[in-house]
């Protein structure tokens, strides 16, 4: 008889431990391959300093990042890498709202402090510019968080976080490897999200900024297709500051050159001689001053003017948008980037455009013809688009001109750029607005916390830098991604463990 209740007594406590088990063990939960206390997802400058923020609060860490080392840092190391020192006052006002005086404070002293050790770690910054420009910057953070004993899982993209699917609790990440196999990470305290921007996913540059398709070239890193901010969306996470206001613009790039190298070959002056140039639609119409600094400007882009007017819907009606220039500008020196220090083209030596333009030229980047009506012809050819209006693009060239003789303009062009196009040979190429990054993205709280449409946190879910930088207008970049990389790392590291 004992036996006989010893053995139920025995098998009451397996069935007990098993049911105990199927509910620690929810269905949705994967079989963890990895664990640390805060897992980062992307390595670039506000992944390195969560993850050192992390790691100085006691927490184990680990950075998973989506390119190889040789690719990887993102925005950073296609970046000039310039250092303005912002005002705490500055930094509240550009959160428009969104910041406090006080957090606002927090933050002007936190890039403070990591400038600082980024200065110890050998940044040297001349004339408010990282030694070695984008590269050198990003070495530094690479070196310092090496130093740290932080470990980096190159070539292992997050895919998907793992959530509680009722609490939204986040408890690890799902990424895929080299060889195409998951790996499932547990995080113990939170995940914090550092993926930047979404510039290079044309799909979401369409939904959140444009009526209809435009074409445009990229000057950053491939790897910013908004990753971050989709796998948080997925969630629950909502988004905020997502306007045409958050593209920053870097000036324009040749079309049938960046299609062909797969990253935007920027069209620019000569640098010094003649500005004998004009941009034109496709009606031949001029339509901006082509000086016009776009890089950071948050006007309305004139080549973004838009007419949805029904019935006679006309779209963007100054894109495509064309470059015509002539022999002056030709013989002054490089079109396109040579030597430059900026965009990931040149940082990636990509292409280095030739002195002399002819290459290029060869090449088919631009066409040339002795006259007007071949140019247009040979344009047309060349960009597969309906020709340009060829007697409007003469009246054009016959009005700017004219303009340059009165040293006046119709789209208030500089007295010091207007030199008239003179006789031919002339050139000509379809041009493209050329996007650096985005700054707008998730919603996010005070210490970096994610937040949902209603501005609840999602639990155990942090971000920073371009995923969602907490500044609406350009003043976080480089050295906001570092502060607010920080902020979130130490939240996300003060929590207790699941
Ligand atoms: C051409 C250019 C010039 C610029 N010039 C300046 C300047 O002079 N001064 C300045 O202050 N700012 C500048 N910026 C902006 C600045 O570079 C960015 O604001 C900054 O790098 C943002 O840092 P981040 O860490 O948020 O993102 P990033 O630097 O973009 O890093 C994101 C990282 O996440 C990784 N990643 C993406 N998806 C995943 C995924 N699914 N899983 C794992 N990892 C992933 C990426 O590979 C990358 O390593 C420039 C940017 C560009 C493109």
């Amino acid at each position: 008889m004992k036996k006989i209740i010893a053995t139920l007594i025995c098998l009451a406590l397996t069935l007990g431990m098993i049911s105990a088990l199927a509910e620690e063990t929810p269905a949705w939960m994967p079989n963890w391959d990895r664990d640390a206390d805060v897992v980062v997802v992307g390595f670039g400058p506000a992944g390195a300093m969560a993850a050192k923020a992390a790691q100085e609060n006691g927490a184990s860490t680990l950075i998973l990042e989506k390119a190889s080392k040789e690719y990887a840092g993102g925005s950073a190391p296609a970046s000039m890498g310039f250092i303005k020192p912002y005002t705490a006052e500055e930094i509240c006002s550009s959160a428009m709202g969104r910041m406090t005086m006080e957090e606002a404070q927090r933050m002007f002293d936190k890039e403070n402090e990591l400038l600082d050790w980024m200065t110890q770690n050998g940044l040297n910054i001349v004339n408010s510019t990282s030694e070695g420009n984008g590269p050198g910057f990003y070495d530094v953070v690479v070196k310092g968080i090496e130093a740290l004993g932080i470990e980096v899982l190159y070539e292992t993209p997050a895919v998907k976080l793992i959530c509680d699917p009722e609490t939204k609790e986040v408890y690890g990440v799902q990424c895929q490897q080299a060889d195409g196999s998951d790996l499932y990470v547990r995080a113990n305290k939170g995940v914090v999200l550092c993926t930047g921007g979404y510039a290079a996913n044309k799909d979401l540059m369409t939904r959140f900024h444009f009526a209809d398709m435009i074409d445009y070239a990229l000057a950053g890193a491939p790897t910013q297709t908004g990753d971050g901010l989709l796998m948080a969306v997925e969630i629950g996470a909502g988004l905020d500051g997502v306007s045409n206001q958050q593209i920053e613009w870097y000036g324009y790039s040749y079309k049938v050159a960046s299609d062909e190298m797969g990253t935007a070959i920027l069209h620019m002056g000569p640098s010094l001689g003649p500005d004998s140039r004009i941009f034109v639609n496709t009606n031949g119409e001029r339509f901006m001053d082509e000086e016009m600094y776009i890089v950071h400007s948050k006007c309305q882009m004139p080549f973004l003017a838009y007419d949805g007017t029904f019935p006679i819907y006309n779209g963007y009606f100054n894109l495509s948008m064309y470059v015509i220039f002539d022999q002056a500008m030709f013989e002054a020196g490089p079109v396109g980037p040579r030597d430059y220090w900026c965009g990931y083209a040149s940082m990636y030596d990509i292409y280095n455009w030739s002195e002399d333009n002819q290459a290029e030229l060869d090449r088919g980047w631009f066409v040339k013809a002795d006259t007007i009506d071949e140019l247009v012809e040979k344009l047309a050819a060349q960009s597969g688009n309906d020709p340009i209006d060829v007697e409007n693009l003469k009246k054009t060239i016959e009005a700017y001109n004219a303009g340059c003789a009165e040293q006046s303009d119709a789209f208030g062009r500089s007295e010091f750029y207007l030199d008239p196009i003179g006789d031919g040979p002339y050139y000509a190429a379809q041009i493209l607005p050329t996007v650096v990054y985005t700054i707008g993205g998730l919603s996010g709280g005070p210490n970096g916390e994610t937040l949902d449409w209603e501005g609840n946190p999602i639990p155990r879910l942090y971000h920073a830098g371009d995923v969602g930088q907490p500044t609406k207008i350009l003043i976080a970049a480089l050295q906001g991604a570092l502060a607010t990389g920080d902020i979130a790392g130490t939240a996300c590291s003060q929590l207790a463990s699941h």
